[in-house]
């Protein structure tokens, strides 16, 4: 218990797993949390100051499953190990406690296990610096080494959490509250961590002995800021790792210019990674992931969070896209091949934190093989980009031999019972296997001897881990066995209730040779397996590079995969200010619309080019009629364009885009306690004080969520400053009717309307993008639609007109409402019932259920349906 203490006391902001044995044990409150958060049984053990100590525990074995279930909830877990054995304690001396140590502190950014990731998607750590008013934000993938870092102003933070989602965020530990909020609003889990970590001279010093070298100055030149926030870092694995220090790559600079900007609101607007319902279905990630390896999905997502705006990158990213289209059967076998890659970064990550076992060998085997394979298939005259990815695939043969000799085909996931190097590799170690086998097999020799000798033909001999190697018979037969003669050679162990086991002296000294032999060839496994983890380790950086290069490679034929099957367009990228699309298509709704198996999408141009000045289309149509689809559509490919994918439209000319902001009028907020109108308009003030003259803005409903004058004034203030001081390229969608008119007044304001057929009093949407205004809103024929009573959408109908006819005659509202009709709503008449029951209803009227037995029942069954 003092131990228990002493150890709990260093980790109090986590839950303790105190090794015991074949469990790890929690206690005091830590027992109560894990066992109502684990659901599983809360005992007591002992006394501590004369009150139970509440207790539980989960079986080592099984503990991962565990762990995985306590990090979402959102603990933090400290692993205590026993340190030696009981035996070597004892030796120590007869009081001695087994030796115990925390050795890992497992918490949600530090996570590694295969059990405990997501395969597609990354797994971040961050850390937010401020030192003298600037700021840094850095982050990290331990199952991966990804480092980076960047100049991190606090108003951009929120974005920049939004675009990584970090699973962890560590922040100094006098952090003010609204730093705080930020973070647990980004979903994150919140790390205060002293102000030592942050030192911004300390970090220098860790991070030169972590990559080994004198200075930092060949990464870069970071910001004192930037240095806090990766020493940070690095103090933080240093503080959850127990001094086993992942395998990083060295620390990369990110520019904050070179991305596309998109903030929080609008990576939920336009569904990029997550619906807005939350998971991934129905996301653009979802409809657009033909990726084949885990690190290709984790590109895709990164590439899609952070599409880039540097056009040379663009468009070597689209040339690799361009080469897998047009030589599709070269980019079919590539797939095939990568299809057989397994995750090399996670592996490389677990092997370099010690933590990886004989199958992590063997994914780097396989993984490197098959990057040969890939770099035979690349033609010579592959685009740039593919062909640095090609050179990346070569030069790993000494390694690759090495492995392919050292490990069996599939070895296991744990090194602790060996098994998994190759017959062949090491002389001694085969001679142990073969000692240690041929031992067994003497053994099913001596079964049929001792059988023949006691005359008892169910004797067996069997092994379990408590007694070893024993003779079992059933208790018919004991008796004969206890006593002479057999009882000289047969030696009494253990009786159970079916059976009695024995041994003897031949047994025995053939189990110790056999354990030798076994122990032994363990030993010589773990010695090779360390032996083969350094070679490995040696190269990780060239390893890596070549996973990277395998990931770059899945994805340009993944783009290309998708935009032949759904047939998209290489988009045309440039420094103009363009922003012509033809025939442009939403990707998530025509799959929704394909699913539904009912009506096509409807492809829809879109032209906001902008020479000098800015483009704004206000749109205006129905509900229902597709309006907010066209405007996600527009910003979709001009997102897919520069995070080098082709885009779902028959052509698309795009002027290199900045930022892309997308707002909704009145969306519920009511977790974060703000009016919905309050949100509406915050997130508005951010498009207008930051949009640029590059950026593509679309609003929806803006200003819907108030009084109608409010709302209208509101929205015709927020087009005028998008035109004349944002001058961005914007798509404006709006109910407002009066609005029309602004684009006969403002140069480069035009309006487009989303065509509605009327039939018979219903409407059609024809999902047709045209030039013009809409001519009415529709609004109580789309009621209709959704099934409010006739009585209602009649009466809508009245009031409708009344008020259009006193606009019309100028008569103002209240003439026209004080001379309404009364609301004469009678109620729908009843159902008319029919008169004569039928005779199945007859039959059932003189029955009584509870009378029937259940042969009865059955005849009536069948009487009825006779009836019909
Ligand atoms: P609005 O914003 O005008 O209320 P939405 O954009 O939400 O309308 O579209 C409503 C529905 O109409 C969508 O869910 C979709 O099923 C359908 N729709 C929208 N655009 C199209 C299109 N271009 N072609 C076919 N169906 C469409």
């Amino acid at each position: 218990m003092a131990q228990f203490l002493e150890i709990k006391e260093a980790h109090k902001d986590a839950l303790l797993f105190f090794r015991m044995g074949d469990f790890y044990e929690l206690f005091f409150d830590d027992a109560v949390a894990a066992a109502e958060a684990l659901d599983i049984a809360l005992t007591k053990r002992g006394k501590h100051l004369g009150e139970d100590i509440p207790m539980c525990g989960v079986p080592q074995h099984a503990a991962e499953n565990y762990l995985l279930t306590l990090i979402r909830k959102g603990f933090r877990v400290a692993v205590c190990e026993q340190m030696e054995s009981p035996a070597e304690a004892k030796k120590r001396g007869s009081k001695s406690v087994v030796r115990r140590e925390v050795v890992r502190l497992v918490t949600p950014g530090t996570l590694t296990e295969e059990s405990l990731l997501e395969a597609r998607r990354h797994n971040y750590l961050a850390a937010f610096a401020e030192v003298r008013g600037e700021s840094a934000l850095a982050w990290v993938d331990i199952s991966t080494g990804a480092f980076r870092v960047m100049p991190c102003p606090k108003v951009r933070l929120a974005p920049e959490l939004a675009r990584l989602t970090p699973r962890e965020v560590v922040v100094v530990d006098r952090v003010e509250g609204d730093l705080a909020e930020l973070v647990s609003e980004s979903g994150a889990s919140l790390t205060p961590l002293s102000p030592a970590s942050f030192d911004s001279t300390n970090a220098t010093g860790r991070l030169t002995g972590l990559f080994k070298v004198d200075s930092l100055d060949a990464f870069g030149n970071f910001s004192r800021a930037e240095l806090s926030a990766m020493g940070a870092i690095v103090d933080y694995l240093d503080i959850t790792q127990k001094g086993r220090l992942p395998l990083l790559r060295p620390p990369m600079r990110e520019q904050p210019a070179g991305n596309v900007q998109i903030d929080a609101a609008t990576r939920r607007n336009l569904e990029l990674t997550a619906s807005l319902t939350g998971g991934r279905e129905g996301s653009l990630l979802a409809a657009i992931d033909r990726t084949v390896t885990a690190a290709g999905a984790r590109l895709l997502e990164r590439r899609i969070s952070a599409p880039s705006r540097t056009l040379n990158t663009i468009k070597a990213r689209l040339d690799s896209v361009r080469f897998a289209v047009e030589q599709s059967r070269i980019s079919a076998d590539l797939r095939d091949a990568l299809r057989k890659v397994p995750d090399i970064d996670r592996a490389l990550s677990r092997l370099g934190l010690d933590r990886g076992g004989p199958r992590d060998l063997a994914a780097i085997r396989n993984g490197l093989e098959q990057a040969g394979t890939i770099a035979q298939d690349m033609p010579d005259d592959v685009p740039p980009l593919l062909a640095d990815a090609a050179k990346a695939l070569i030069g790993h043969d000494a390694l690759l031999d090495l492995l392919d000799h050292a490990l069996i085909a599939e070895p296991p996931l744990l090194a602790r019972d060996g098994g998994y190097i190759a017959p062949g590799y090491d002389g001694e170690l085969d001679e142990s296997r073969t000692l240690r086998d041929e031992g067994r097999s003497v053994i099913a020799g001596m079964q049929a001897e001792y059988s023949a000798m006691t005359g008892v033909q169910s004797l067996k001999i069997k092994h379990n881990n408590v007694l070893g190697y024993f003779i079992e018979t059933t208790a018919k037969h004991a008796d004969m066995m206890l006593s002479a003669p057999l009882s000289e050679t047969f030696i009494h162990r253990q009786t159970t209730a079916n059976a009695v086991r024995f041994t003897t002296v031949e047994l025995s000294e053939l189990e110790t040779k056999i354990l030798n032999a076994g122990n032994r060839a363990l030993e010589i496994e773990k010695r090779i397996f360390e032996t083969l983890r350094h070679a490995v380790m040696d190269q990780a950086a060239q390893i890596g590079q070549a996973a990277s290069a395998l990931a770059e490679i899945d994805l340009a034929t993944s783009f290309a995969d998708l935009a032949i099957g759904e047939n998209w367009c290489a988009p045309v990228v440039d420094d103009s200010r363009a922003f012509d699309i033809k025939g442009g298509r939403h990707p998530v709704v025509e799959n929704a619309l394909r699913k539904q198996g009912g009506a096509p999408f409807i492809a829809n141009d879109c032209d906001l080019s902008a020479d000098q000045e800015a483009a704004i289309w206000l749109l205006t149509g129905p509900n229902m009629s597709g309006k907010s689809t066209f405007l996600r559509q527009n910003a979709l490919i001009a997102l897919l364009a520069q995070a080098g994918s082709y885009v779902p439209a028959a052509s698309a000319h795009i002027g290199l885009v900045s930022q892309i902001f997308s707002r909704v009028g009145a969306s519920d907020d009511l977790a974060r306690g703000r009016s919905t109108f309050m949100v509406e308009m915050v997130e508005t003030a951010a498009i207008l004080n930051q949009a640029d003259d590059r950026a593509i803005v679309i609003l929806d409903e803006i200003g819907r969520g108030t009084a109608t004058y409010d709302g209208l004034s509101i929205a015709w203030a927020t087009l005028e400053h998008l035109h004349g001081v944002n001058r961005a390229r914007a798509l404006f969608a709006t109910h407002y009717h009066e609005m029309t008119t602004l684009a006969g007044q403002l140069d480069g304001v035009e309006n487009a309307t989303v065509a509605v057929r009327e039939w018979e009093g219903d409407v059609i949407f024809l999902h047709e993008v045209q030039k013009g205004a809409a001519d009415r809103s529709y609004g109580v024929q789309v009621a209709k639609l959704a099934g409010l009573p006739d009585t209602v959408v009649a009466r809508a109908r009245v009031v409708l007109d009344a008020l259009e006819k006193g606009e019309r005659d100028g008569g103002g509202q209240k003439a026209v409402i004080d001379d309404l009709p009364l609301f004469a709503a009678t109620p729908a008449p009843a159902p008319v019932a029919s008169t004569k029951p039928s005779a199945v209803e007859d039959a059932l009227q003189d029955t009584h259920p509870d009378e029937l037995t259940p042969r009865e029942a059955l005849d009536l069954v069948y009487r009825l349906k006779g009836l019909l």
